[in-house]
């Protein structure tokens, strides 16, 4: 064979080798083929042969709960108001059904309302009613008496109020919640509880922890939202309150979630300062706008010296509404209509227990239906 025929087939050979490595340096590594290999036909019906064993992913955070749904609550967790309505349920029904409404019984009533915190104003008016009405249709039976009974608790609970949460966005920008009130009521709690609600709504949140005063608030709050898959923005031990309220709103501004849940410091022992504080952690956070919802977290339990308290707070906050928290520990489940009647306000949340999801909207209807069992 002559030389240039050599030449030819080596030329021939570069050209073929040439044209099986282009093609795989054009492919970026790590990407995946053009084409992907074709899956094999699956038999519906087959067992699953030779799928590999589920591997167990490394725990690197915590899995996210999907919070209950908020419609219902009140009605699912109805039995943790069992205290409540043996003594002003059970306790009106049984006087209301005697043969003789007497004077006597008339001030069993009275008592019964006023030892479950209902006030004394309030508990003048619904036995005013009750009497009234007894009077002019005589003689009732017992689900006669139970309507009558729930018709009046359900107006003085003032069902007309306005108890929405005023926490969806708005002009683009997040809307701002504020949870104010004493130390121990269940504040930090009730917020985790909040941010809850919000989520199971539908609601991004972000949570600012300006409790840096309790070293374990921020730290409970950091919990709550790591349940829910939620930012927290929180400060140095100690720090200004403010500063965080202000830091959170713009980090919630940010990242565009619907709602900023803001967590307070709630020492009373000074009140002035407390004031003080509550007022500037307002003042800071409405550099960005104004704050849409102010909710005083009170504690059932502590009656009327938890009103008083309650005062303080909305001389300085405009508070929006009422978190009653721990109806569950308390037979005077009468407080939410005092504290409606004495504060101005709508009481908008309940708290039923310390399960994160023992926060249910407040539907005076249900309430009660509840109580009267
Ligand atoms: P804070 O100091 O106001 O922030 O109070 P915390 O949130 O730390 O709550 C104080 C205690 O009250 C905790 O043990 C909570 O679990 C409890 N708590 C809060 N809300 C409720 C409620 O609705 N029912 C009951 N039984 N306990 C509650």
């Amino acid at each position: 064979m002559h030389w240039y025929w050599y030449a030819l087939i080596l030329v021939v050979l570069l050209l073929a080798g040439a044209g099986l490595v282009v093609p795989r340096l054009r492919r970026r590594p790590g990407a995946p083929p053009a084409v992907p290999p074709a899956a094999p036909p699956v038999d519906p019906a087959a067992p699953p042969v030779g799928t590999p064993e589920p591997v167990a992913e490394p725990a690197t955070a915590p899995a996210v709960e999907t919070p209950e749904p908020t419609a219902g609550r009140l009605v699912r967790l109805r039995g943790r108001l069992a205290r409540s309505q043996s003594l002003l349920g059970r306790g009106l029904l049984a006087v209301l059904s005697r043969d003789r409404l007497d004077e006597q019984a008339w001030e069993e009533i009275e008592e019964t309302l006023i030892s479950a915190d209902v006030g004394v104003a309030a508990t003048g008016e619904i036995v005013a009613r009750l009497r009234e009405q007894t009077r002019v249709e005589g003689t009732r039976t017992g689900t006669e008496l139970r309507t009558m009974l729930s018709r009046e608790l359900v107006a003085a609970l003032e069902p007309g109020l306005d108890r929405s949460l005023r926490a969806s966005p708005h002009d683009g920008y997040p809307a701002v919640v504020l949870v104010v009130g004493v130390n121990g009521s269940g504040k930090t709690t009730t917020c985790g509880k909040i941010a809850r609600v919000l989520i199971a709504d539908g609601h991004t949140v972000l949570l600012g922890a300006a409790d840096t005063f309790r070293a374990a608030a921020a730290e409970q709050l950091t919990t709550w939202a790591a349940r829910v898959g939620a930012e927290v923005v929180r400060g140095r031990a100690g720090g200004d309150p403010a500063a965080v309220a202000f830091d959170a709103v713009k980090r919630g501004r940010e990242t565009g979630v619907d709602s900023v849940l803001i967590d307070t410091a709630g020492r009373l022992q000074n009140k002035v300062g407390l004031m003080d504080e509550l007022r500037k952690v307002k003042r800071v956070v409405e550099k960005h706008g104004p704050v849409d919802e102010t909710l005083l977290v009170l504690d059932a339990t502590t009656g009327q010296n938890g009103l008083t308290q309650a005062r303080v707070f909305t001389e300085v906050c405009d508070v929006t509404g009422v978190v009653l928290t721990k109806l569950d520990g308390t037979a005077k489940g009468g407080i939410v209509i005092a504290v409606q009647r004495e504060l101005g306000l709508p009481v908008k949340l309940i708290g039923l227990g310390e399960g994160p999801d023992d926060l249910a909207p407040f539907v005076p209807e249900a309430f009660v239906d509840a109580l009267l069992g």
